[in-house]
């Protein structure tokens, strides 16, 4: 293994390719790679038993000139500083290649839930929303979920916020339950658009997935919903793995009985339906047509790249390919739908959701679901345009050239203050 990559140099590295291609300045190229503010903040929380504990937790407000700062909060042991950073620069280039008039944020709490029971994840979390509730807001910042949080955190915060703000203001969060005001479709929403984007894809290469093999690594909420839809399109899962490890079937899974084995057993390795179990990196180098990476950053190294043998690669996890394994699957004719769109389905939900909070008027799952389509196969024809008319070396640097363009319009058109 190669050593593991910063994914906020990650970040800047992409915004640097992209700068190539751009006619934009490079003082303001600098300001695009850098988070306007950081809040670094220590939560003590008392504990079930009665002591106290100490949480570290960030939020980057990386760039606010398109709107609100937009992005997750995630709750993993491995949360650092730069990672939020990085995390909160890709969601900038996410709301910029899907056009939506939101900027990047990100936080993030250095913690393993699955250590703490409900209440104390309950107060870790007032906690965080106390200390965020001064910097976010309806028109300033709006949180929304990530790794290991979900509509019960994102409820968690709406009532602390509102309490302490003396309102009702459903839209300064999203990803709520529906009864909290959330939006339908939004829990299916970032697998929905890894799955149109690689349906695109296929389609750009004149073929169709309906014939594709599929390998799924992550089955959280991401990499689940992918594998339900791209089976849905007639595409077989024949791989899928989560933290315990992979399995394995010639013949295809049943993405929704995995599901419902993980949901009873915790885990998908154990499920007797398939062929064999495999391990992770056998997952991320089998002879599949489509590969969805639906876990964390850096799941393919270069090293790694070297073995891959996936035809298309549809990002439904932030930052899984490091700078280095993209140019080793550039040269290897891979074509990679880079995350900030494969799974901007989630933020551009986000956005409806937010949306319908500040009109107070709430959408079927069918239009939902229409609006979502037509904004990803969009942002998919700007990026294919792009990379056609810059010849281009793959379509990561393809979608930050649209990006970087349109965040920096917004800045330059706006005038600096003071
Ligand atoms: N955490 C998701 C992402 O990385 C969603 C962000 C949002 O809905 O604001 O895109």
């Amino acid at each position: 293994m190669s050593e593991e990559a910063n994914p906020f140099e990650s970040l800047q590295s992409q915004i640097d390719a992209a700068a190539e291609h751009v006619d934009v300045d490079e003082d303001v190229i600098e300001r695009l790679k850098h988070p306007e503010r950081v809040l670094e903040t220590n939560l003590t929380v008392e504990m079930d038993d009665g002591s106290l504990e100490r949480f570290t937790a960030f939020r980057s407000q990386f760039n606010g000139d398109r709107g609100p700062y937009k992005g997750g909060i995630r709750y993993h042991p491995n949360v650092t500083r730069d990672e939020v950073k990085a995390l909160s620069g890709w969601m900038t280039y996410k709301t910029a290649i899907v056009d939506i008039p939101l900027g990047g944020g990100k936080g993030g709490i250095i913690i393993d839930p699955a250590e703490y029971s409900e209440s104390e994840l309950e107060r870790i979390t007032r906690a965080f929303a106390k200390e965020l509730t001064p910097m976010i807001g309806v028109d300033r910042d709006v949180p929304a979920p990530d790794v290991n949080t979900g509509q019960r955190e994102m409820n968690w915060i709406k009532d602390t916020y509102e309490t302490l703000e003396n309102t009702t203001e459903p839209g300064v969060i999203t990803g709520k339950a529906i009864d909290s005001g959330g939006s339908e479709g939004r829990v299916e929403a970032t697998g929905r658009s890894t799955v149109i984007a690689a349906r695109e894809a296929f389609d750009y290469l004149g073929e169709d997935i309906a014939d594709a093999t599929v390998a799924v690594q992550g089955y959280g909420n991401a990499g689940w919903i992918a594998a339900k839809l791209v089976e849905d399109l007639g595409a077989t899962v024949v791989a899928v793995s989560d933290s315990s490890g992979g399995i394995y079937s010639e013949d295809g899974l049943d993405a929704r009985e995995v599901k419902a084995f993980k949901n009873e057993t915790g885990s998908i390795t154990g499920y007797s339906e398939a062929d064999e179990e495999i391990s992770n990196d056998d997952l991320l180098t089998l002879d599949v047509d489509l590969l969805i990476p639906a876990a964390l950053e850096n799941a393919i190294d270069a090293d790694l790249a070297e073995d891959v043998q996936a035809d298309v690669i549809s990002e439904a996890a932030n930052g899984p390919i490091t700078p280095a394994a993209d140019e080793v699957l550039a040269a290897k004719d891979v074509v990679v739908i880079p995350d900030i769109l494969a799974n901007a389905g989630g933020v551009t939900v986000s956005y409806f959701e937010w949306v319908q909070n500040r009109q107070r008027f709430y959408w079927s799952e069918q239009r939902v679901n229409e609006e979502l389509e037509s904004i990803i196969v969009d942002s998919f024809d700007a990026l294919t345009d792009a990379y056609e008319e810059c010849d281009l070396e793959n379509f990561r640097t393809a979608a930050y050239v649209v990006s970087v363009q349109r965040v920096a319009d917004a800045f330059e058109q706006a005038g600096t203050f003071p």
